[in-house]
């Protein structure tokens, strides 16, 4: 036995378990955890022809040829920010108060009503769909996501052990394959969805305005959704970070302002709407009428618990809150701000984004037809180059 052997205690594994050469495989969540956007991107090297310039078709960036800019009110929020030196520590791990008093008062609706402690702050609508999926599903349990559909939701889920099933969404007889089909929009497969569905399934997820399909659901469709996840008590986590997008025709409803009985975590974020992908704020708005979801998210009670300091209710319900503290959240400069960001940011700024996103997606729909139904918002990012 050696020397360093001999030091630890009894119950430590025998000196069979221990390595006895320079072998460090990758954990197992690492092994699992595979991001195919990421994967592709991060690794791509393409000789390129000399004699024309790249078009790079690989990542949803609005920021990257700088046709979609920020609005200077944003940067100018953020320096009044930063040189104010009120914003540089550490905020509360689901995000400073008056970041989710704006986000709640932007949001709140009569049918879906929120107030800053029905909001959660994460760094990006990726973290926030991370701690909804993380804080709603087991490792052995399932999770019904939408295909076509982000390919994150997979990358989150089967990093943790979750099985995914995806349910159809509905498009065209006229082939097999991705064929564009107004008349269906992209909807639910509601009996491939339902067939789904067993005793290990934890929620459902929903992606409305969706990304790749730039579907928009009606509020029919939406109540069909809603009926079906009442009938199997099924919690909906809705990814609506392009909510503030949808063109001309189309009137996005929030899910969770359709149901008095379903639980529904909406998760958003100011990545697509204000071009700032980078500035890494989203959010989770709890909706939870029936308090269903008391023990995976109650916010007020952790709040009053730990300025109690009553440790043991914080523990018994810890839930989202617990899940926010792995990282600390959002960057705090971006939070200072976002009070700014979401409620005083000239109109004119969002009506010329929606229009400049319009104006690609014509150009797409009348060049490239039914080949590109997919009408996300890295075609229209792509497009915008050759405009
Ligand atoms: C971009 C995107 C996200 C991630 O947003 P971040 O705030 O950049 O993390 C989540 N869901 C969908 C559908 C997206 O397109």
């Amino acid at each position: 036995m050696s020397a360093a052997a001999k030091t630890t205690n009894d119950s430590a594994p025998t000196s069979t378990a221990r390595r006895v050469a320079w072998h460090i495989p990758a954990s197992q969540v690492a092994q699992r955890t595979l991001n195919p956007i990421r994967q592709i991107v991060d690794h791509m090297k393409i000789a390129p022809n000399k004699d024309k310039e790249m078009i790079s078709l690989s990542i949803g960036d609005p920021t990257i040829y700088g046709n979609f800019d920020i609005d200077e009110f944003a940067n100018e929020a953020m320096i009044k920010v930063i040189k104010s030196k009120r914003s540089n520590g550490y905020p509360p791990s689901f995000g400073y108060q008056h970041a989710r008093a704006s986000i709640a008062a932007k949001y709140t609706i009569p049918t879906a009503p929120l107030t800053a402690n029905d909001v959660i702050i994460g760094s990006g609508a990726s973290d926030a769909l991370n701690i909804c999926i993380t804080g709603l599903c087991d490792s052995g349990t399932n999770i019904l996501l939408p295909r076509p559909g982000f390919p994150l939701y997979e990358t989150l889920a089967t990093s943790k052990g979750i099985e995914v099933r995806y349910y159809n969404l509905l498009v065209s007889n006229r082939s097999l394959f991705i064929v564009c089909v107004p008349e269906k929009n992209w909807e639910v497969d509601l009996g491939h969805l339902e067939s789904l569905v067993d005793d290990k399934t934890s929620c459902i997820l929903v992606n409305n305005p969706s990304n790749p399909c730039g579907s928009v659901y009606t509020r029919p469709h939406l109540e069909q959704i809603l009926a079906l996840c009442a009938r199997h008590h099924l919690p909906v986590i809705s990814d609506e970070i392009y909510d503030g997008l949808p063109f001309a025709g189309n009137v996005f409803h929030p899910i969770a302002s359709l149901t008095d009985e379903v639980p529904v975590l909406a998760v958003g974020g100011i990545a697509k709407q204000y071009c700032v992908p980078g500035w890494r704020v989203g959010w989770i708005l709890i909706h939870d009428r029936n308090d269903v979801l008391k023990e995976v998210c109650d916010v007020t009670i952790a709040f009053r618990s730990i300025s109690r300091f009553r440790l043991r209710d914080v523990q018994a319900r810890q839930g989202l809150i617990s899940l926010s503290q792995l990282i600390l959240g959002a960057n705090s400069l971006v939070q200072g701000a976002l009070p700014e960001i979401l409620h005083n940011t000239p109109q004119k700024f969002y009506d010329d984004t929606l229009a400049q996103l319009e104006a690609r997606i014509q150009l797409t729909d009348g060049k490239l037809g039914d080949l590109m139904p997919l009408r996300s918002c890295f075609i229209s990012t792509i497009l915008s180059i050759s405009t």
